[in-house]
């Protein structure tokens, strides 16, 4: 089994309200990828410039990740800044530099084409599109989307839609997309596009999946220490996927058990900034945290 991930490899400027970094690693793929590499091998598409240095790579060296479909391009690496409100709930752009990803086209090496399961993070939907013209019979396809798509692009949005199995958005983008203000109904209308999950993020405040056997609630693994939220979506989506692939099997089950690995994954990837944690990260935090989150929810009913 492998994943394929197909999504920014970028340098973040972030500051929340303990502190700042700058031009550290970051991106989409970036977090997915170290995350699933927990599990399972991680094939990564993804396009850097010629800034991007060896500190950076070393990230995903010593883990399961194939570097061949990173593409090195001339010109800077994508570069976005974020600053984080003092609840950590909420956070403004600063600037988005796009640079190498502007002119990004995902070329899947023939060797990642066969890859079972696949991570569309978050580009656009034609180009997600097009990483799904290029890969055969995938058994399980995700994909990640934000408003700025949902406004801007949704016919074609749509039309990716319908050939994706699992949709992670927050709340609000759930809304957008659904145009219902009820998040159960904008959960039908949006199932009703294609993805038979749709797995909706709520920072803080966890996770709600929905599927045919209806809705699954997780909380977010309560924290002492929150540093930079940043990737936490990515992060769980990588649990989540890798825990799919690695071990899940099939059904409401593997699900919901995925959806608390992502919970897992994500708590870890907030208490530092950037991918700091993650890659001090042991299989053994993860294995007692995941137990932790039976704790967290179980009660008698009398
Ligand atoms: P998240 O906190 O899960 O929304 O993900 C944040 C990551 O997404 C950061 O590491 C950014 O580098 C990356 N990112 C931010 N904006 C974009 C964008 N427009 N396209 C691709 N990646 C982005």
């Amino acid at each position: 089994m492998s994943i394929l991930v197909v999504g920014s490899v970028a340098y973040d400027t972030v500051e929340t309200p303990f502190g700042k970094a700058e031009r550290v690693l970051g991106g989409s793929a970036s977090f997915f990828s170290v995350a699933a590499s927990f599990f399972v091998p991680v094939n990564l598409v993804a396009v850097v410039g010629n800034d991007f240095g060896e500190k950076e790579l070393a990230a995903f060296k010593d883990r399961p990740i194939d570097l061949s479909g990173l593409e090195r391009a001339e010109g800077k690496t994508f570069h976005w800044s974020g600053k984080y409100s003092y609840d950590l709930n909420s956070r403004d752009t600063i600037f988005t530099d796009l640079n190498v990803f502007e002119s990004f086209r995902p070329k899947i090496p023939a060797a990642f084409k066969k890859s079972e399961y696949v991570f569309l993070g978050n580009i656009d939907p034609a180009l997600q599109r097009d990483v799904l013209d290029q890969v055969e019979k995938p058994k399980v396809v995700a994909c990640d989307t934000m408003n700025f798509w949902i406004s801007g692009r949704l016919e074609e949005l749509k039309k990716t839609l319908a050939r994706v199995d699992v949709l992670l958005i927050n709340d609000s983008e759930a809304r957008e997309l659904s145009g219902e203000w009820n998040i159960v109904k904008a959960a039908r209308a949006i199932r009703a596009m294609g993805p038979r999950a749709l797995v909706i993020k709520k920072g803080e405040h966890g996770v709600l999946m929905f599927t045919t056997h209806g809705a699954f609630a997780a909380p977010a693994y309560p924290l002492e220490d929150v540093f930079d939220p940043t990737g936490a979506g990515d992060t769980f989506a990588g649990g989540f996927m890798g825990y799919l692939a690695g071990r899940g099997g099939e059904g409401d089950g593997a699900l919901r058990r995925a959806i608390i690995m992502g919970s897992t994954l994500a708590s870890f990837a907030v208490e530092a900034f950037s991918l700091d944690r993650l890659l001090r990260l042991t299989r053994e935090e993860i294995e007692q945290r995941f137990q932790l989150f039976r704790q967290l929810t179980h009660f008698e009913a009398l």
